[in-house]
């Protein structure tokens, strides 16, 4: 046999070989999932993102004087501070000073809603 023909047998033999090792080899185990679960929506893990929003007071909810502010065409509305957050929220605890007293805005943004979704991501780097 000429080594050209010995090195043509000698390949078709590994091909078939590892054709034959591929067919005999145990079924793969199922790999198992890991359930990727996403952060929880909460306040508590949030830094106040939407209290960065500006507030227009619509109704009579009782808010103190002082956290009042008149917007460019004299409507009234939250104050915010040089921060961007608004004047009735703690700096330390990230809550709302006048929980039981807040405009009717506040009241109504709903946790975990597209809006509050889109607020979170605005700002990310904010959350403690
Ligand atoms: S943006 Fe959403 S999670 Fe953050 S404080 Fe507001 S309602 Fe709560
Ligand atoms: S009134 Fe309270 S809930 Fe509303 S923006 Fe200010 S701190 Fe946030």
């Amino acid at each position: 046999m000429s080594p050209a023909a010995r090195l043509r047998q000698n390949v078709r033999q590994s091909v078939h070989t590892a054709m034959a090792r591929c067919l005999t080899l145990p079924a793969m185990n199922t790999i198992p999932l890991t359930e990727i679960v996403e952060p929880a929506v909460t306040c508590s893990t949030c830094a106040a993102c939407c209290c960065q929003l500006e507030v227009m007071l619509i109704t009579d909810t009782g808010v103190p004087d002082r956290f009042i502010d008149t917007d460019d065409w004299g409507g009234e509305v939250m104050l915010r501070l040089d921060d961007g957050w608004c004047a009735a929220l703690d700096r330390d605890t990230m809550m709302c000073t006048i929980y039981e007293k807040r405009p009717l805005i506040c009241r109504e943004f709903e946790m975990g809603a597209p809006e509050c979704i889109e607020e979170r991501q605005g700002i990310a780097t904010a959350y403690r």
